[in-house]
């Protein structure tokens, strides 16, 4: 997965690709992988890096929804289920089976979640993750040792899967190219092409790293640009409705001491109403989250005050060893795109099932959605496209087919195991250069090889992009990331030939920025 080639393959003028997906998020990359996949010219174009907005800002899980479940959109729940069952298949090396615990504080609590989580369990089917079992106290204070005991009255076990977003953004992104596609990071759409008679027959976008400006030519536009979608639209029709309302919700991460266990725990019922959930992620905690509409949508939303208090409040209520604003290694808000409200609808109660909106230009957008379903939504965009643009009907392929990365037997005690078949690879590069084995911080496991493999193999190209989304430091203790920024930095000028104004330009920007994930 080559940059330089991206470009070559997006300046062939002549070229009418079949089909360009706009925003390398979940829904792009799935959408583009699924056209790629069966067999269409596909081109992918991202304005910053590959999940750079929403896609790495979740809470991780890959989840039917008990939340969803309570609401009564059985529907949802049932195609998340069997979607979260066929990405463990085809992605193990990113996606796990954890068990998640309610404990429970009221007499009626444990058998009403145990009926509610039966139903869970029968609509997995022979996807299933393992059975729900209900829990004593005794057993639930073994199980969550940093539970409050007060009240305590037992707890219920349930599965679902967790993964590691960004991780599996990029995946998607390999997966793609060998697939016969194109993806380009740092490639902002900038203007629709039309024909004579209005309809969209490309793109206009710059090549952000050195401003030269390209006209693409294609039978179908998909824009997948999450909470950005109306800005896309509005370059087809100004003025139009807005059709995505940005929701926030914000996480905290924090040191595994105050779960200590390899389970998680969800709350059912918070004082807003919501779930919030206790994760352990990366050997740390993330807990969140929260959910409130905001205005503007931005690449890097900023947790509000209020936010911040109520998961530091509603943690307090259900850990013994209580987080503080100090204990907070990292937080991290991100925006949901959710399809526009109502009139009087509450943002917890705007359904979380995609949209597909054909405009007038025949423009395809997709909102709304989650990453669990990112694979069945690109299946039912494509199936428009090909329809709209009058390609030649072929099945979607998707469904059984392994990820970038796919290994059966997955080593979890070594902390690379999200690279799954791509390991022995990087372990060959610190064969060769003993010196790319050597760890860059103490607190967090991350070596030198693994820098040099985002750069040649990942399409890093920034500070940001190594240290956010190809290793997670920045989500998992943002002072130590700032602290690997200069080491990190010079592996990466040495990589893409770089001089130092460059290292030194990186660091003060992923500095500022990272501060932002830093609770003071
Ligand atoms: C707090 C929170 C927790 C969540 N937790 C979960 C969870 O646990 N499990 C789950 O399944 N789902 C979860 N979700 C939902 C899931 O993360 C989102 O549904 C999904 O990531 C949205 O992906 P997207 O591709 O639509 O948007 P994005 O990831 O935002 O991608 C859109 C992309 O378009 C690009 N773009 C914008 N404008 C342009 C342009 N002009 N040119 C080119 N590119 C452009 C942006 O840079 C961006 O990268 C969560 C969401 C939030 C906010």
């Amino acid at each position: 997965m080559k940059r330089e080639t991206g470009i070559k393959n997006l300046s062939d003028s002549t070229k009418t690709w079949d089909i360009i997906v706009i925003g390398g998020g979940a829904s792009g990359l799935g959408a583009a992988v699924d056209a790629a996949a069966r067999g269409y010219s596909t081109l992918l174009l991202e304005k910053y890096d590959f999940a750079k907005g929403t896609s790495s800002r979740s809470t991780k899980l890959i989840h039917g929804g008990v939340r969803y479940l309570a609401q009564g959109d059985i529907a949802l729940v049932m195609e998340a289920l069997k979607e979260r069952g066929l990405l463990l298949q085809n992605a193990p090396h990113l996606v796990k089976n954890l068990k998640f615990i309610i404990p429970t504080y009221r007499w009626w609590a444990r058998p009403f979640y145990t009926v509610g989580l039966k139903v869970y369990d029968m609509m997995s089917g022979k996807l299933g993750l393992g059975p729900s079992v209900l829990l004593s106290k005794e057993e639930t204070l073994k199980a969550l040792p940093n539970i409050q005991e007060d009240q305590l009255e037992g707890g219920v076990i349930y599965h679902d899967g967790q993964f590691d977003d960004s991780r599996l953004a990029i995946n998607l992104a390999q997966t793609l190219v060998e697939n016969g596609g194109t993806a380009i990071n740092y490639c902002e759409i900038i203007g629709l092409l039309k024909d004579d008679q209005g309809n969209i027959s490309g793109v206009k976008c710059t090549d952000l790293e050195t401003d030269i400006v390209y006209e693409a030519k294609s039978k179908v536009v998909i824009n997948a640009t999450g909470v950005f979608t109306d800005e896309i639209l509005a370059m087809d029709e100004p003025g139009k409705n807005k059709t995505v309302t940005p929701s926030q919700g914000i996480h905290i991460v924090l040191d595994r001491s105050f779960l200590q266990s390899d389970d998680a725990i969800m709350i059912p019922r918070t004082s807003d109403g919501r779930v919030l959930f206790a994760v352990p992620w990366h050997g740390k905690v993330i807990v969140g989250t929260t959910d409130h509409l905001v205005e503007n949508a931005e690449i890097e939303p900023r947790a509000e005050e209020e936010e911040i208090e109520f998961i530091l409040e509603t943690a307090a209520q259900y850990l013994v060893k209580t987080p503080t604003r100090k204990d907070v290694l990292s937080i991290f808000a991100g925006l949901r795109p959710l399809a526009a409200a109502t009139e009087g609808e509450a943002t917890k109660e705007i359904s979380r099932s995609h949209k597909v909106l054909v405009s007038e230009s025949g423009l395809i957008s997709i909102i709304g959605g989650k990453w669990t379903t990112y694979r069945l939504m690109g299946e039912d965009v494509i199936n428009k496209a090909t329809l709209l643009a009058g390609l030649e009907e072929r099945d979607c392929v998707t469904k059984n087919m392994p990820l970038h990365g796919y290994i059966k037997n997955v080593d979890r005690k070594n902390h690379m195991y999200v690279y799954g078949a791509d390991i022995p690879k990087i372990k060959h590069l610190v064969e060769k250069e003993p010196a790319l084995g050597k760890r860059i911080h103490p607190d967090l496991p991350y070596i030198r090889a693994e820098v040099v493999w985002a750069v040649r193999e990942e399409m890093a190209r920034t500070l940001d992009d190594v240290l956010s989304r190809r290793l997670r430091a920045t989500f998992l203790d943002a002072r130590a990331s700032i602290q690997m920024a200069p080491e990190v930095a010079d592996i990466m000028a040495g990589e893409l030939r770089k001089k130092y104004s460059w290292s030194k330009e990186q660091i003060k920007s992923f500095t500022k920025n990272t501060e932002g994930y830093i609770l003071k």
